[in-house]
């Protein structure tokens, strides 16, 4: 047997070694060492075939590279400048820290979670949230899910099995990755009955439709596109006005704009005050809370969906619910969701921001520009919100700038646009603005 090449140095001795040992609290000892093992049995096998010898620091630059990767494959916290707001793709709405902090006793302790205080036993489960969501929309009850996908999927399983749903074929529409509103309803049972065309359905298009089998009509936000020119669709006080009293009307309202935080938006109360049965929307849209699926409406068809088996299946935790009550508890004292909060700012603020986080950078290469941004998370698909963006240009590769930025800690995320790198402000806090500031001279530095 050939020997071991006598420069490889032993496991026990690189877990100590300051550059790795780092990693230990990042992704656990178990990971590193692993990942140590791993590169010194690629060094082994290189040296039996070729001979070739490494350095150590090269070994300990391997496993460094090899610990990054994974550290990296976590849900790591970045720069959002993207130009958009609420973005699937980094997590959606930040929660505030102070709810956050408020909640943490409850889920560091044993908690009432199912325990009815009075009677001493078994209890409700997310009781609190109903008079919140009625308190901010007009509810008469509240359900919780893990998201709004989840939330159709329970409605349409219970009163849509086996019967027939109407929906305009201007709102068969697909919304961020996989998520189609044909495959949700044929995965609950539901029969889908499309009406009406692209631009244009009207009340008669539903009201034809129906048949002794119809459960119910199903609006949707078109979340991520717009109609625009020759359109016409109901109201949903026309739809409900139109259709005989039997037939629920279930609105995917998605953003979850509640009141009027955003002018154009039909919000969740005007929906409810039109005369839906039911709305759902996301938690983590505009309202700025966790990731949940909310279902708001009448008392008779909210309140039985949580006895259906598949409420087991799609209930969200403590963590959950503690978090969401805590949103709905600021909200109502008067606090703007995080996002309402960022998009209030004034382009003036931002001006501040942009100006100290580009002083002391070559000006050849940064400037300011007006650059509108977009709300997202399904909501005002083609509306913008002024904003200010760093417009980079380099006398070098825009990739590898870009590509700069995504390897910093924490990584920056902007957008390429025409041979330039735009970084949007407009979801950036001072804290933020501090860290791009430095990782931007750091990669022109050497670009
Ligand atoms: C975002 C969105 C969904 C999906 O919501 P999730 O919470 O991600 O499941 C469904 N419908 C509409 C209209 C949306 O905007």
């Amino acid at each position: 047997m050939k020997q071991d090449n006598p420069m490889i140095p032993q496991v026990e001795k690189l877990i100590q070694n300051p550059q790795l040992k780092v990693w230990e609290k990042e992704i656990s000892r178990h990971l590193l060492i692993k990942s140590i093992r791993t590169v010194l049995d690629e060094i082994r096998t290189e040296w039996k075939l070729t001979g070739a010898t490494v350095t150590e620091a090269e070994i300990l630059n391997r496993i460094d590279g090899a610990c990054d990767t994974l550290y990296r494959s976590r849900p790591l916290p970045v720069i959002n400048c993207s130009g958009v707001l609420i973005h699937t793709n980094l997590g959606r709405a930040p929660l505030d820290a102070s709810v956050w902090d408020a909640v943490k006793k409850a889920n560091t302790r044993y908690v009432a979670l199912e325990y009815d205080m009075i009677q001493g036993k078994r209890g409700q489960r997310n009781a609190l949230l109903s008079p919140l969501f009625s308190a901010l929309t007009g509810a008469e009850s509240a359900a919780v899910v893990n998201n709004n996908a989840a939330a159709l999927f329970l409605i349409l399983s219970m009163y849509a099995k086996n019967r027939e749903v109407i929906v305009s074929r201007g709102e068969l529409v697909q919304i961020g990755g996989g998520f189609r509103i044909p495959e949700i309803l044929e995965q609950s049972g539901a029969r889908l009955v499309e009406v009406g065309t692209t631009n244009v359905t009207t009340c008669e298009d539903y009201t034809r439709a129906i048949t002794q089998n119809t459960a119910l009509v199903l609006k949707v936000h078109r979340s991520n596109f717009a109609l625009r020119g020759f359109t016409c669709e109901p109201t949903t006080r026309e739809l409900v006005e139109a259709l005989p009293g039997r037939i629920m009307v279930l609105v995917d309202q998605g953003s979850g704009v509640l009141d009027h935080e955003i002018p154009g938006e039909v919000s969740v109360k005007e929906h409810l005050a039109h005369g839906a049965s039911i709305v759902t929307f996301s938690g983590d849209k505009v309202l700025g809370s966790v990731q949940s699926g909310c279902i708001v409406g009448k008392e008779t068809l909210v309140a039985p969906l949580i006895t259906h088996p598949l409420y087991r299946v799609l209930r969200p935790g403590k963590t959950i619910v503690t978090l969401l009550e805590q949103t709905l508890i600021n909200q109502l004292n008067g606090q703007l969701s995080s996002p309402m909060r960022m998009a209030q700012r004034s382009v003036d603020e931002l001006r501040v921001m942009g100006e100290n986080i580009i002083s002391g950078l070559p000006s050849a290469q940064v400037t300011l520009v007006e650059a509108p941004m977009t709300l997202g998370g399904g909501s005002t698909p083609d509306e913008f919100i002024p904003s200010l963006a760093i417009k980079v240009t380099s006398h070098n590769s825009i990739d590898v700038l870009v590509q700069k930025l995504r390897s910093s800690n924490p990584p920056v995320i902007g957008k390429v646009e025409k041979n330039s790198l735009m970084l949007y402000l407009g979801a950036l806090d001072n804290q933020d603005a501090e860290i791009l500031s430095h990782h931007l001279s750091v990669a022109l530095g050497d670009v």
